[in-house]
């Protein structure tokens, strides 16, 4: 029989998860935690700022003796996602999460909703650290900032002041053992093309050609997954038969998804749905080898009423070439970081009256690149006759795999736990890459212990990788005076 865990050590982490969980704290409803972890920086004698946007900062000073050590910014988001079970009536604005501990993993109770150790265990890290009298090290600070989860707006407005430090820790990772070193930068395309309807010629019978059964996904970190786009599928179905005339095309839903189904409303001559039918049936066979798809994935042609207008052909060629022959997908791929480096996503395509409306977005570590992706999407439409608009870029970051700091805390890890740590990058968006918009040249290092299935009710946090998690960040910091010369 083994004793049933009440309060796993490190105490202080976990006491202040637990008061962490105590507080609703939504995205954009983040002023009582913030409060919370501020009241307890100021009753340690510690100094505490807030910015404009909300965001905190409390700062350490060095223990005596320690300096001249480099400053090690801790960095987390202070919002959680509020998720519920279907079956459960919970108020985030008002309730506490409550917590069990089951086979080694906190999650909430039951599963009722989610647990916010998305990012409540890297700031209860970084609290129960800047708050230990025993810890013996260099200048330390917390940098606590609102509203990741909805578009990363703290971030974006953080006071550049609040940047200042030697090594920011982003404490926001979700794999122990990886060391995320970069992520993606996005931007958006909206791209228009007019559809020059005519009226449908008498004699064509209506079908609708749908695509379905696809997996889809994150557009960012599943897009070399091999799923397919299933607008994609669509296009290139419809380029292969020009007999049918197209009424309305749709397909996708968000910008930052894969699109999992896609349908045209055609008309074509009467005689021809069976054949169609069929080739639709081969071509998705062959894609059921060549993909990764559900088993029920297809493309289906069925009997549809008349559309009373269609596209013109000139308009209906136009549309299919350019958006079949605009980078889309993997466009380049890093072995050194696993993973994708510059990628887009077709992501929706949607009938309007007398004009259809795509939408790209398209990402990079590297700002260049990205944009470099972008311009060739745009040219490839704008010569097809499409007006196309670009939005809300936002920066990559960059992976500096040479630096010297970096290699130190790499040699940590291995000493500590015999493994090499897993560099790597994120094909997404992270605050880290705002802040290195915001600060060119910023070391930083993302980091975190094992979380399964945030933003859903079934979250969970591997307690040992929470606490192996904590060793090593207080090694860390109590060795940083290693890393100075390394800057
Ligand atoms: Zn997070």
């Amino acid at each position: 029989m083994t004793a049933e865990i009440s309060t796993p050590a490190p105490e202080d982490l976990w006491r202040q998860f637990a008061a962490i969980c105590a507080i609703p704290h939504p995205s954009g409803h983040e002023e009582a935690l913030r409060e919370m972890l501020a009241r307890q920086a100021r009753d340690a004698g510690l100094a505490v700022r807030t910015d404009h946007a909300g965001n905190l900062r409390i700062d350490r000073p060095a223990a005596p003796g320690r300096e001249n050590h480099p400053l090690i910014l801790l960095q987390g988001h202070l919002d959680m996602v509020p998720q519920a079970d279907a079956g459960t009536v919970f108020d985030f604005l008002h309730d506490p999460i409550s917590t069990e501990i089951r086979d080694g993993w906190m999650s909430s109770t039951g599963n009722r909703t989610s647990l916010g150790a998305d990012n409540g265990i890297g700031l209860a890290t970084a609290m129960a650290l800047l708050l230990d009298p025993a810890l013996d090290a260099g200048p330390l600070a917390l940098l606590a900032t609102v509203q990741e989860e909805t578009g990363m707006d703290g971030a974006f407005q953080v006071d550049p002041d609040f940047l200042e430090c030697g090594l920011l820790l982003n404490l926001d990772t979700e794999t122990e053992g990886e060391f995320c070193l970069g992520c993606a930068g996005g931007v958006r395309l909206e791209i228009r093309f007019r559809t020059d309807p005519v009226p449908c010629p008498a004699g064509l019978k209506g079908a609708r050609i749908a695509v379905s059964g696809m997996k889809g996904g994150h557009s960012g970190t599943d897009i070399g997954l091999g799923r397919g786009n299933a607008l994609s599928v669509l296009l290139d179905f419809l380029a292969g038969h020009h007999t049918c005339r197209i009424a309305e095309l749709n397909g996708g839903s968000l910008d930052n998804a894969i699109p999992r189904e896609a349908a045209a409303l055609v008309a074509m001559p009467p005689d021809e749905l069976p054949t169609l039918a069929a080739h639709a049936a081969e071509i998705a066979r062959e894609l059921r080898r060549k993909l990764d798809v559900f088993p029920d994935f297809a493309i289906t042609v069925v009997p549809a009423g008349v559309p009373e207008k269609i596209w013109s052909k000139e308009a209906a060629r136009r549309v299919i070439d350019a958006l079949r022959h605009v980078p889309n997908g993997v466009l380049e791929y890093s072995e050194a970081l696993q993973s994708t480096v510059t990628s887009s996503n077709l992501a929706v395509v949607q009938s309007l009256p007398d004009e259809v409306l795509a939408r790209c977005l398209t990402r990079s570590f590297d700002d260049a690149k990205r944009n470099a992706a972008a311009r060739d999407i745009a040219l490839c439409c704008v010569r097809n006759g499409a007006s196309v608009q670009s939005s809300d870029p936002y920066p990559g970051w960059i992976p500096q795999l040479e630096a010297g700091w970096l290699d130190r805390i790499t040699a940590i890890y291995r000493e500590m736990f015999s493994t090499e740590p897993n560099r790597m990058a994120v094909h997404a968006g992270l605050e880290c890459g705002i802040f290195a918009a915001h600060h060119p040249g910023l070391n930083m290092l993302s980091i975190g212990p094992d979380i399964e299935n945030p933003h859903s009710p079934s979250e969970r946090v591997n307690i040992a990788s929470v606490e192996r998690f904590y060793r090593f960040l207080r090694r860390v910091l109590q060795e940083s005076g290693l890393f100075y010369p390394t800057f």
